[in-house]
């Protein structure tokens, strides 16, 4: 990757793909930690060791319903000579020890019950008559949890060995043990493990909070009625649903009229809540496109290192592009372009990758993988630019879905992942290979 053009690059220096991320990467640095509760760090990064406390399991339980019984008692059980032991009471789950089980006695235990002191090995309730051999009440279900009384006799009609089916305290972690390192990626597996050892609370970075604004005096709000030359807002959503994809707290703002002022406030308003600020439309040449504008006019207030540098990037689609920062915390800003396909093509290759090194991600970037062009004609792309084409893509081969149009966003729908020819390629010809970002 060639280092990032400094920030005063000229209006004809045309940017790389590469260029613009490296630029955008070296100014994003990961967010503070913070401590979260359990279920608010799903999907963060640990930035913390941290240890076990308690082991786990922490005391020796049963694995199976059953009996707790002495080995010897047990020792020469068969279907046709059962051991016969008295049953001296039952160990529930979250029951502490009440129980010791004695030469010729057995214990009803539950899965997850303690070992009752004196029991070495549990029997499954499958190796035994459950308890119907006799004696003054039948059945499991008609027991009553009384810890002390007798309860008739139990038949075993197989031996176990010591500590059969038990789970030995510590087997699974011991205290002391690294539970998870630092810069563990938290998912599901991961939380269960911290709340099994009883953390109630990790020290995480942040989920990145992103400010996601459409621009266009012709947007309208889905459910509303369309006047004639109006579109609906579909940038916005598609790009919070994006960045919440991405791991990003993402808030929606409604679209923004082509006022500059007007967006230039809205802007500054939304800084309060902003780690990152995506916006959509108004980057190109048109006479309306105000957020170069709007953005200059924030960038130049008492902040004279900040500013929003607007490109050309050789790339397709998404050729113009903004990025820098914005307001007293130097907030990084995206502009991405308006058109559909171009805001959200410009969300993969720069916006994710900006989101998950806020959150301090080991691998910000989407896989990619190498795939067979499968295709009835040959595929063509602009000389000098990389192109992205929208494919489905299927066990080592990828079809293009719709054509290059940047508004084509049924194709877009219907695709999974993103076809990219290189900048020294005009065509690609079907059978070859292609390289191809998995979209997930
Ligand atoms: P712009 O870059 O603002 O000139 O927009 C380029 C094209 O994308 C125009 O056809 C716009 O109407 C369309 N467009 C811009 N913003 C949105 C949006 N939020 N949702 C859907 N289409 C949009
Ligand atoms: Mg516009």
């Amino acid at each position: 990757m060639s280092s990032p053009a400094p920030r005063t690059a000229g209006q004809d220096h045309l940017w790389s793909v590469d260029e613009h991320l490296a630029d955008i990467l070296a100014t994003v640095r990961p967010l503070e930690p913070i401590e979260l509760q359990l279920l608010d760090a799903q999907g963060c990064v640990l930035v913390e060791d941290v240890t076990v406390r308690v082991s786990l399991p922490p005391f020796d339980n049963s694995s199976m319903d059953g009996y707790a019984v002495r080995v010897a008692d047990i020792a020469g059980a068969s279907e046709e000579y059962p051991a016969a032991l008295t049953v001296i009471g039952d160990v529930a789950a979250g029951q502490d020890g009440l129980l010791h089980v004695g030469p010729g006695q057995a214990a009803r235990i539950m899965t997850g019950a303690p070992l009752p002191p004196g029991a070495e090995t549990v029997v499954p309730v499958e190796w035994t008559d459950g308890g119907l051999g006799g004696g003054p009440v039948t059945g499991m279900r008609a027991r009553s949890a009384d810890p002390e009384g007798a309860h008739g006799q139990v038949r075993v009609h197989r031996p176990a060995p010591a500590r059969a089916h038990v789970r030995a305290q510590g087997s699974d972690v011991q205290a002391g043990d690294l539970a998870l390192a630092e810069g563990t990626l938290l998912g599901p597996p991961q939380i269960a493990l911290l709340a099994a050892i009883g953390r109630g609370t990790v020290r995480v970075r942040p989920r990145p909070r992103v400010v996601v604004m459409s621009t266009g005096s012709e947007l309208v709000q889905p459910d509303q009625k369309l006047a004639h030359g109006q579109i609906y807002d579909s940038n916005s959503f598609a790009l919070t649903a994006a960045a919440r994809d991405a791991g990003a707290i993402a808030y929606r703002v409604g679209a923004v009229a082509d006022d500059a002022e007007t967006l230039r406030s809205a802007i500054e308003d939304q800084l309060v809540r902003a780690d990152l600020v995506v916006t959509t439309g108004g980057v190109s040449v048109g006479a309306y496109d105000v957020v170069k504008e709007a953005l200059a006019h924030v960038a130049d207030e008492d902040e004279p290192g900040a500013g929003v540098d607007f490109r050309k990037l050789a790339m397709q689609p998404g050729k113009p592009q903004g990025f820098g920062t914005v307001g007293p915390d130097h907030t990084p800003l995206l502009a991405l372009p308006g058109n559909p396909v171009s805001s959200y093509v410009s969300f993969e290759l720069f916006v994710r990758p900006a989101i998950r090194a806020l959150m301090g991600v080991p691998d910000i970037h989407r896989p990619t993988t190498r795939a067979v062009l499968t295709a009835d004609k040959a595929l063509t792309s602009p000389a000098g630019r990389r192109q992205f084409l929208r494919g489905s893509y299927t066990d080592g081969r990828v079809t293009p879905v719709g054509g290059a149009g940047s508004h084509l966003i049924a194709a877009l729908a219907h695709a999974d992942a993103l076809i990219v020819v290189p900048e020294d390629k005009e065509s690609v010809e079907p059978g070859t290979e292609v390289e191809v970002v998995l979209l997930g």
